[in-house]
């Protein structure tokens, strides 16, 4: 079973994380718990090198590939081990994430990003995605309170617009693959949005 969370920045992905986690560990799931772009030692490498705020030179195929390149590298090291021994693999972001971000938000467009992706994963795609979803303002306003606004990453840094276009973007995914997403409203509190998603799980694991 692979499940992703996605969402924009600020959406509090991360906090769901967590608790999802907390979730598995009472139910005594056999999981793995990994995050992108990253989850192995040479794509934290390039996350940094993708995520450094002076590299504003970067070009966006770039990007898309460093992204993609990324992947490669944690689904073939990382997930796809996992998935053949039976675990539960619990992923933050996967190329739904780049699909939203490089390809509307940068405007590469929809159909490169999924080519190269295709080839990066060899076609896997996971099971369940939850969306956590957030207005960009709402976004915005959370991941200012949290870190102040110096220390928000390259992306993270993007004016309003880009990353209006990057929730447009994951709405207009979403809304074309029903069955594998389910959609949380991220404005209520952390607790409601995780009773949400473990409604949902709950399901998941009894089939
Ligand atoms: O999920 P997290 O916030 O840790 O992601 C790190 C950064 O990478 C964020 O600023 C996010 O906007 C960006 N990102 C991206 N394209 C992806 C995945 C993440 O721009 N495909
Ligand atoms: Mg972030």
């Amino acid at each position: 079973l692979f499940i992703t969370l996605e969402g924009p920045d600020g959406s509090g992905k991360t906090t769901q994380i967590a608790k999802v986690a907390e979730y598995f560990k009472e139910k005594n799931v056999d999981f793995i718990q990994t995050r992108e772009p990253g989850g192995t030692r040479i794509s934290d490498k390039i996350r940094a090198l993708i995520l450094d705020s002076e590299h504003n030179e970067m070009h966006d195929l770039t990007e898309v590939l460093l992204y993609a390149a990324s992947r490669a590298q944690h689904v073939h090291e990382k997930i796809l081990p996992a998935l053949e021994a039976g675990k539960v693999v619990l992923c933050d972001r996967f190329v739904d994430a780049s699909l939203a971000y490089q390809g509307f938000g940068l405007g590469v467009g929809e159909e490169p990003v999924l080519q190269v992706n295709n080839i990066a994963t060899s076609g896997l795609v996971p099971d369940r995605s939850y969306f956590v979803d957030v207005s960009p303002e709402v976004g915005r306003e959370r991941m200012k309170s949290r870190y102040g606004n110096e220390s928000l990453d390259r992306i993270e840094q993007k004016d309003l617009t880009y990353h209006e276009r990057v929730r447009e973007g994951f709405e207009h995914i979403f809304s074309k693959q029903t069955d594998r997403i389910v959609r949380i409203n991220g404005e209520q509190n952390p607790d409601e949005v995780f009773k949400e998603i473990a409604k949902d799980l709950d399901q998941l694991l009894s089939n």
